[in-house]
């Protein structure tokens, strides 16, 4: 039996801080489902690989190798991409791609597999919708874009990545867009998931919030 979290919502919502830092308060194994996204990603633009192209698409599924380290490192086929799958060409590439059914499919999988006989806090676009329907609790964080836009700049900066508001604002908006209008697990909050807008929120008082609803359950 395992215990699952489920944390959706648009990207800059705080996710991924806030996901981590409830994990390690309440010891659970925090997943991040973007990261595999972005690792396939990566490996079509490594292999020169075209949206299209579905057979080789296929191909490189079959033997991707995606591992997570418990301290946030991230491995593709035995590489460190953990701060190369933050860059923009693949924040461009992501979206098309997780809107593949082949890609979702098997992340899908994947993703289930990882949390097996797991306590988990998952976060992602579908998690509480299609990953895990049954989840124990389910939140959906938000924030305005121009919010999130300002936190993906200034966590770049941290991690070294030049890049400028504008251009994070309007691959926010591009990909809230495609990420909630596509057909397959849109991004969309489930309809027993707590709402939580995080724009006027210190990362403190989210986690703080986000402790209090998976205690209460
Ligand atoms: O969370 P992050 O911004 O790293 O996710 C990258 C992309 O992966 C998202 O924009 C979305 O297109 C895709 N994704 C998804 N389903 C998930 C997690 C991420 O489609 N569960």
């Amino acid at each position: 039996m395992s215990f699952i979290v489920a944390i959706d919502g648009p990207a800059g919502a705080g996710k991924g801080t806030i996901t981590k830092m409830v994990g390690e308060k309440l010891g659970l194994v925090n997943i991040d489902t973007g990261a595999t996204f972005r690792c396939v990603a990566l490996n079509m633009l490594q292999e020169n690989i075209h949206i299209d192209e579905e057979e080789k698409i296929k191909e490189i599924l079959e033997k991707i190798d995606i591992q997570m380290e418990h301290d946030g490192t991230i491995h593709l086929n035995g590489e460190d991409v953990t701060k190369r799958i933050r860059e923009n060409d693949v924040n461009n590439f992501v979206s098309p791609v997780s809107v593949l059914p082949i890609v979702r499919n098997k992340l899908l999988e994947v993703q289930r597999k990882i949390a097996e006989g797991k306590n988990v806090i998952m976060e992602g676009r579908d998690i509480g919708t299609v990953v895990f329907p049954n989840a124990d609790v389910k939140i959906y964080l938000d924030a305005t874009p121009e919010e999130r836009a300002k936190r993906r700049v200034l966590q770049n900066k941290e991690k070294g990545i030049e890049c400028s508001y504008e251009e994070v604002l309007q691959g926010i908006k591009d990909r809230d867009k495609r990420d909630s209008t596509r057909e397959i697990a849109p991004l969309k909050r489930a309809k027993d998931a707590i709402y939580v807008d995080t724009t006027n929120l210190s990362i403190k008082q989210v986690v703080e919030k986000i402790i209090e609803i998976i205690e209460n359950k």
